[in-house]
């Protein structure tokens, strides 16, 4: 680490002590970013380091709420403005039990880059709650919805704060949320992406994570000649993100081979199809959590509970589900079982020492914040038409989300060839720091 970056580093150790997630995700950027600072004395003189890892803004609020007995709920609500030197904040809300500060400053430090890198005026932020909706009646989570809105409503809006979907976060709760922020400030524009389809929602954009990532691959691949039809492909999760990942691959020709829930994973040798994968959010949206219902329904596939997905052997491993979850042992699993390419689509799936393993063993390795930049793209593209007070067709949508996961693609490789994690760090570093630098303190 560059000697300015290690100092700023360990003043963040202190000042943010077990705050495990956020200060992981600032070391992944600092390691990467040596050459940049050598290069550039104002970045230190600027405070870059501090001026980037201190969020601009912090909201934390309380949420109380009536559940189905009439009795109060209280939960706390987040939103953390971390940097707007690109354009309004923006990045999803998450909820779920495991939400606390640090997890959403990580998230929120990565959405930084991230956006950075999808060549879109979007600047970086995250929220939510530690209200968890499973086993949630559909009432319970509008109040949740509305007592949380009540308050975030006036620290949001279209040139200010965009939020969307995160973990927990769909086309049910965006709706609610919507309509809540409407009926508060009086008006209908684009202040959260993830609408409905007829009410300012984008075409293609609850695939776009997930396809996105499918397209980040295709260019992987390519740089060596292959393609991903006939690839054997195992990824984590089954919601929108695997979802929108086994969508995509199947319908290119690959074979989906294995997915998880958090009872266990599935084995489906045959390959999913679009049936299944239709099931496979099925299970999920259904609220119960289990994946172990796809075995009963599809012939062929197996079960295999409390068990870890990595165990398959798999041409292109894609983590969908959350952070840390592919860890060094798994890693070592997957290298020894021949894995040649792996693709973080949740954001930081993969812990450090998975991270260094795949690079140690030469196995080609890209981070989230450059793999599923896809989603908060289309957001981007939400954010485009409801300005404009129109839609733009499926194909639009689709050629300009291929035209950006391309870019981005290729703005990794010029910052860092194979090394994806350097490359997306240093392209999406840059940008952001070159607008704050110019906007002045
Ligand atoms: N939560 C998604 C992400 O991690 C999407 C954010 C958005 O669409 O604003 O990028």
């Amino acid at each position: 680490m560059h000697e300015y970056a290690q100092r700023v580093f360990s003043e963040l150790q202190k000042k943010n002590a077990g705050e495990s997630e956020f200060l992981q995700s600032v070391e992944e950027v600092f390691d990467s970013i040596t050459s940049v600072l050598d290069a550039d004395p104002k970045l230190e003189s600027f405070r870059i380091l501090e001026r980037m890892t201190i969020p601009e803004r912090i909201i934390s609020f309380q949420v109380p709420w009536i559940d189905r007995n009439g009795d109060i709920q209280v939960n706390t609500g987040y939103r953390v403005q971390f940097n707007s030197a690109l354009g309004p904040y923006k990045g999803g809300l998450r909820f779920a039990s495991s939400v606390n500060l640090s997890v959403l400053k990580f998230l929120g430090f990565e959405q930084t880059f991230k956006n950075s890198l999808t060549t879109l005026p979007m600047g970086g932020g995250k929220g939510g709650s530690d209200f968890d909706p499973r086993g949630r009646t559909d009432v319970e989570v509008m109040n949740f919805c509305n007592a949380f809105m009540r308050e975030l409503y006036r620290h949001i809006g279209p040139d200010v704060d965009v939020p969307a979907g995160d973990l927990g976060v769909g086309a049910r709760e965006i709706g609610y949320l919507f309509g809540q922020y409407k009926r508060l400030s009086h008006s209908f524009h684009g202040v959260l992406t993830g609408k409905g389809l007829g009410w300012g929602g984008s075409l293609g954009r609850a695939e776009a994570t997930g396809a996105g990532a499918v397209y980040f691959v295709e260019h992987m691949l390519s740089r060596k000649n292959e393609n991903i039809a006939g690839k054997r492909i195992v990824i984590s999760g089954f919601g929108n993100v695997a979802w929108g990942v086994a969508l995509k691959a199947t319908s290119l020709g690959a074979k989906v081979v294995a997915f998880s829930g958090p009872d266990g994973y599935i084995l489906d040798e045959a390959g999913m199809t679009p049936e299944k994968v239709a099931y496979m959010a099925e299970l999920r949206s259904s609220g119960k959590d289990i994946a172990a219902p796809y075995a009963e329904k599809f012939a062929g596939s197996k079960f295999f509970a409390s068990r870890k997905v990595w165990e398959v052997p798999c041409d292109i491993a894609m983590p969908c589900a959350i952070q840390n979850e592919l860890n060094g042992d798994d890693a070592a699993t997957l290298a020894a079982n021949g894995v040649k390419m792996v693709a973080e689509v949740s954001n930081m799936g993969c812990t450090p020492e998975a991270a260094h393993l795949f690079r140690d063993k030469g196995i080609a390795f890209a981070p989230g914040k450059a793999v599923n930049a896809g989603g908060v793209a289309v957001s981007g593209l939400e954010m485009s038409q409801n300005a404009a007070h129109g839609y733009w067709s499926a194909a639009e949508v689709d050629a300009k989300l291929r035209t950006i996961m391309s870019d981005i693609h290729s703005a990794c490789v010029a910052a860092g060839d194979w090394d994806y994690v350097a490359g997306a760090n240093i392209a999406g570093f840059r940008k952001v720091a070159a607008a704050m630098i110019a906007q002045g303190v």
